[in-house]
């Protein structure tokens, strides 16, 4: 190994290089950080072509939206030593140097970090915050090389953390066995607060900014817990090392997941509540069970990644819904949730989904499919129009695993399938297509699920949900059925004084006397609103059932009477009991199922 090494050096440094031994180093430093600006210094040598043209990726893995990060890139210059290379842009998103004869360039640029999220970067005075999709760019065709990163921090920041592999003997430098790597390893840099633990054999370590009341040792064995329950499904963990990055906020939330790492936007001082430290703790189970879940048993459309387009694929109620449903599972497993709660919020998660109406018009397949369209880009109608992959997904989640414990008699459950799918991705180097996925729960199963697939996969049919749970000897009550309480099916918030319509809910009495989103509703049935939201005034409050109700609205500045017909609310609210004289087959079905 060593020797191979040490030839390779030799070689490259007589300059014997090919296309294929092209040398990528990157310099990150600051100079503005108080005006967002992140200065990058890239150095490719081994050019054996006259040009080069390198690129910055369009969209961030995880995130299912073109961001078109080179939007924030200026002050792009080239060099090969003291000569000033000419380039030009040959897309929105690449750059063509002219190296002629020269073997080596220097590429500079600044990038402009101002967006806070964790799929973004953002530099200020007290931190940088680095998501490699938006700051590195790559030479086209090379993404399977290896690059270094050498970051200097700005003065008095004295801190790197990253889930990229250190280089020994040097100082905050880094490198990635090939951009896919890099792009999936983002870097935090400033003072942040850093503290580590092992679980799992592999050592964990939590780089905080942004202060908070979290209770440091606390953490570390409840995060601890959280890590060995994801890893013990899957049976290995295939990191050496990993690395939470926890942005805590004023009001916190949402993750990405990465190979090796994840980012988390934690709330400054929700670490004092339980349901705070629930709620950041469900992150990350969230997130940490990612690393399987997408990161590594994968659809096959979503790695290698396109970095210039669109990734397909209708498998994001797995990547996604699973890793919701798992997050779950995962809390009632490391002990954080109690057996109730977790039946519980599956209820809640399932009555989301059915109260949605757009769960009757967008399957699970077509949800993932159009998230770049729909799911990333949603307007005032999409409750009406798609469904969450997430809520979904998680539903699916769910009664497929009760399906499998229930046909196995508690023998296997979800658990297997995504370990079995987690290894055969290992061993295939690529990710599942959708048959694969269809196929290995049957052979688990033992059990035919097309029917399964058509309904709720790339179908519209509301879960049977009391079915799924009795399975468990679990009783689901829908406390509505049958219910007289007045509903009018719009979303209104008051701005100003003044009541607007935000949404109308599909088929309400709102949507078919065609009261409209941005109305101002200016009085119910003669009375002047006076900020109370159209929902839960008191016309609407104190109506029977197919009684009608005048709402007069300014619509562009033309006042108009709608005549709303109530009708009864039709959304589920499940209650859940667990029961106690559950027969024994339920039982073993609850206790593969569950894993507790
Ligand atoms: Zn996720």
């Amino acid at each position: 190994m060593k020797k191979s090494i040490l030839g390779l050096v030799i070689l490259l440094s007589l300059g014997m290089t090919s296309k294929s031994q092209l040398k990528v180093g990157f310099e990150v430093s600051f100079k503005e950080p108080h005006a967002h600006y992140v200065e990058m210094e890239m150095n490719i040598s081994g050019l054996s072509k006259e040009y080069i043209d390198v690129k910055m990726p369009v969209w961030a893995p995880g995130s299912y939206l073109i961001r078109e990060f080179a939007k924030s890139v200026e002050g792009f210059s080239a060099t090969a030593g003291a000569k000033a290379l000419k380039f030009e842009k040959v897309r929105k998103n690449a750059w063509r140097i002219y190296n002629g004869a020269a073997k080596e360039l220097k590429i500079k640029y600044r990038v402009y970090a101002f967006e806070v999220s964790v799929r973004t970067s953002f530099v200020d005075d007290t931190h940088a915050f680095l998501s490699s999709t938006g700051i590195f760019m790559y030479p086209d065709g090379q993404l399977n090389l290896p690059s270094t990163v050498k970051v200097n921090p700005y003065t008095g920041w004295t801190k790197v953390s990253t889930g990229l592999e250190p280089v020994a003997g040097q100082v905050f430098t880094y490198s990635a066995e090939n951009f896919d790597v890099l792009f999936d390893s983002p870097i935090e840099v400033g003072n942040q607060d850093v503290f580590d633990f092992m679980a799992s054999g592999v050592k964990h370590t939590v780089a905080m900014y942004g202060g908070g009341n979290y209770d440091k040792e606390r953490l570390k064995v409840d995060m601890a817990k959280v890590a060995e329950q994801a890893t013990a499904i899957y049976g290995e963990n295939p990191n050496a090392h990993y690395t939470f990055i926890v942005h805590n906020f004023e009001r916190g939330g949402g993750g990405l997941e990465h190979l090796n790492s994840t980012v988390l936007g934690g709330s400054r001082d929700g670490y004092g509540t339980p349901e705070g430290y629930n709620s950041f703790l469900d992150l990350v189970a969230h997130e940490y069970h990612h690393l399987w879940n997408v990161k590594r048993m994968r659809p096959v459309a979503l790695g290698p990644f396109d970095y210039d387009n669109e990734n397909y694929t209708t498998n994001l109620w797995v990547a996604e819904g699973f890793t919701s449903y798992y997050e779950n599972k995962l809390m009632l497993r490391a002990g954080f949730n109690t057996p109730e709660t977790f039946v519980s919020n599956l209820a809640t998660a399932l009555a989301n989904v059915n109260n949605t109406p757009g769960s009757r018009v967008q399957s699970a397949a077509e949800a993932s499919y159009d998230a770049w369209i729909k799911s990333y880009r949603p307007n005032e109608n999409s409750n009406n129009a798609t469904i969450s992959y997430y809520g979904k997904g998680e539903i699916i989640g769910l009664i497929m695993d009760l399906e499998i414990s229930q046909a196995t008699k508690g023998a296997k459950s979800l658990d297997d399938v995504m370990k079995a799918m987690y290894l055969e991705g290992k061993a295939k180097k690529r990710g599942y297509t959708d048959a694969e996925f269809k196929a290995k729960v049957e052979q688990i199963s033992g059990k035919d699920f097309s029917g399964f697939w058509e309904k709720y996969v790339n179908g519209t049919v509301p879960v049977e949900y009391d079915k799924y749970f009795e399975y468990a000897g679990i009783t689901v009550v829908d406390e509505n059925k049958g219910n007289s309480i007045p509903y009018v099916g719009v979303t209104s918030k008051a701005s100003n004084g003044i009541v607007f319509i935000s949404a109308v809910s599909r088929n309400s009495a709102a949507w078919l006397a065609g009261l409209n989103v941005n109305d101002a509703v200016v009085s119910v049935n003669g009375e002047v609103t006076s900020g109370a939201p159209l929902e839960r005034s008191a016309p609407v409050t104190s109506a029977k059932i197919g009684d009608v109700i005048t709402v007069s609205v300014l619509r562009e500045g033309v006042l108009r009477d709608f005549k709303l017909t109530i009708k009864a609310n039709p959304n589920l609210k499940l209650n859940v009991t667990i029961r106690k004289d559950a027969s024994a087959a339920q039982l073993k079905v609850r206790k593969g199922w569950m894993g507790i």
